[in-house]
């Protein structure tokens, strides 16, 4: 079984795993930075207090620790009863789930074969010195949502791929993953060039036994001198499965942001779209959002590039593309206040960029704008549940069940799996439901869900039944569940394990 992790890299996780593990206690408010949540809330306090009490309840009868209760399917079943708790029933759950191992184990695996298709996702190169990132990791940590997180220092290490292949296909029910990226002014703060997000797919897909497993993006970065011959190249020579680009221009070091751009500038963004275009490709996604109030006031002459107001005229003139907005626009992450956010949404039944978004097929008649849900969910989830089901919907009443589409940003917010659970088990609230009228999610496996998390993502990518049937019988599939088998835990003896198939 050839999995690729490098002994070292290995040696590297499991020793960052031996140290131990404290309780997810509540914590000093975390600092706003790029891609932070915003400081802890009373009712997240509120809400760690109560995992952390059922935890020491449930531990005990089930004679776990609580470090290891919370590593287990009941354990995620008890962090959502005291969401429940703090915030009013909005997730599907039961005390018995979290009172009863075997029912909680056997929810979860009735759900593990669940089509997952997670476009966006990342991790950076070996080189990086992007240490904000490891920040993000504590703070999700702390504010008790990914208990793997919880009071275990995070270093550079857990951000590069022997993690991110851990995280996501082992930790997580995500099946298929797409490798994303950013550009920077200089090169060492991309997250990965684009030649490492190719050779990442080809090594996963590999590392599966030839099934389609990973997907990779190629950045495009309209307005840089020399930027579009090499696209031309790149499009041959790494023949990526779509493209994506930033119109902030640097949304790294946004001081060097030197080169912002339009979707609909006919200019500068056009001979992209008929390059992709001629080269196969039919998916342009691209940055939107995460530029809260106290980022426009440092950089304000950027915050037009940010909302989504060039989307329309580019869907308008370019029906033979989808455009993919990631993060749907969302204003409010990347260190924005939830609460500015959903008062918004209380006051005026919109929240700043998505409702915008969500309100282009309608006021321009255009079908080809998807909404991704990249920190847009992980963040509005942590810090006010109302807000992550107002959002969703919002954009599935704008842009249609159909087009929109999961992505969760991982591994920013650790392993992908709690926002699985999270959106397997939210229910928009009735009252909000008749008042906006938005449509129910439904069930875990219903037919919005299914669509939202791989079926519209499985369309716009032509990943057909055939390959979907495949995966079940992969070399991935027989790892992940040896990797299970072994321990639920993200314990040395997991780790061991996978370390002995390498080697032999
Ligand atoms: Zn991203």
């Amino acid at each position: 079984m050839p999995i690729h992790l490098q002994p070292e890299e290995l040696a590297r996780l499991a020793h960052a795993d031996e140290l131990r593990l404290r309780l997810p206690i509540p914590s000093r408010p975390v600092s706003s930075d790029e891609f932070m949540p915003a400081p802890q809330s009373r009712q997240q306090r509120s809400f760690e207090a109560r995992t952390l009490a059922y935890g020491r309840e449930f531990a005990r009868h089930q004679g776990l620790t609580r470090r290891r209760f919370f590593q287990t399917a009941a354990g995620m079943a008890a962090a959502f009863l005291a969401m429940n708790d703090t915030w009013g029933p909005l997730f599907a759950v039961s005390r018995a789930e979290a009172a009863t191992p075997e029912r909680a184990a056997e929810r979860a695996a009735g759900l593990s074969g669940q089509f997952i298709m997670d476009m966006h996702t990342h991790f950076l190169h070996d080189q990086t010195r992007l240490a904000g990132f490891i920040r993000s990791r504590e703070a999700v940590g702390r504010a008790g949502w990914n208990p793997a997180l919880a009071g275990k220092p995070q270093s550079l290490e857990d951000l590069k791929y022997a993690n991110y292949f851990k995280e996501v296909f082992l930790d997580s029910d995500t099946k298929v993953a797409l490798i994303s990226g950013s550009a920077s002014h200089d090169p060492v703060d991309w997250f990965l060039s684009n030649d490492q997000k190719r050779d990442a797919r080809a090594r996963i897909n590999a590392t599966a036994g030839g099934t389609r497993r990973a997907f990779s993006h190629l950045i495009f970065t309209p307005g840089v001198p020399g930027a579009l011959e090499r696209f031309e190249r790149e499009l041959v020579e790494l023949a990526p499965d779509s493209i994506k680009g930033y119109t902030i221009g640097d949304n790294t070091n946004k001081p060097m942001a030197r080169w912002p751009w339009r979707m609909d500038d006919e200019k500068l963004a056009y001979p992209y779209y008929e390059r992709a275009l001629k080269a196969g490709i039919r998916n342009v996604c691209v940055h939107k959002g995460l530029f809260p109030p106290h980022t426009e006031q440092q950089f304000p002459h950027l915050l037009p590039y940010c909302r989504v107001d060039d989307v329309a005229r580019a869907a308008r003139d370019w029906p033979q593309l989808n455009f993919i907005i990631y993060h749907s626009g969302y204003r409010y992450a990347a260190g924005g206040r939830t609460e500015d956010a959903w008062a918004q949404a209380q006051a005026s039944g919109r929240v700043d960029w998505v409702s915008d978004l969500a309100e282009i097929p309608a006021r321009h008649g255009v079908s080809n704008v998807y909404g991704d849900l990249g920190q847009i969910f992980a963040q509005s989830t942590m810090a006010d549940p109302h807000l992550a089901a107002f959002m969703m919907g919002t954009l599935i009443r704008g842009l249609g069940v159909e087009r929109v589409v999961w992505g969760t940003d991982a591994i920013w917010t650790g392993s992908p799996q709690w926002q699985i659970e999270a959106l397997r088990r939210l229910e928009i609230p009735e009252d909000m439901q008749r008042r906006h009228g938005f449509q129910p999610l439904g069930a875990a496996d219903g037919p919005v869900k299914n669509a939202i998390f791989g079926g519209n993502n499985a369309r716009l990518y032509g990943y057909t039944e055939a390959q979907r049937q495949a995966l079940a019988g992969d070399l991935l599939s027989v790892a992940r569940r040896a990797y299970q088998k072994a321990g639920t835990s993200r314990s040395n003896l997991a780790y061991g394990f996978v370390a002995r198939e390498s080697a032999g």
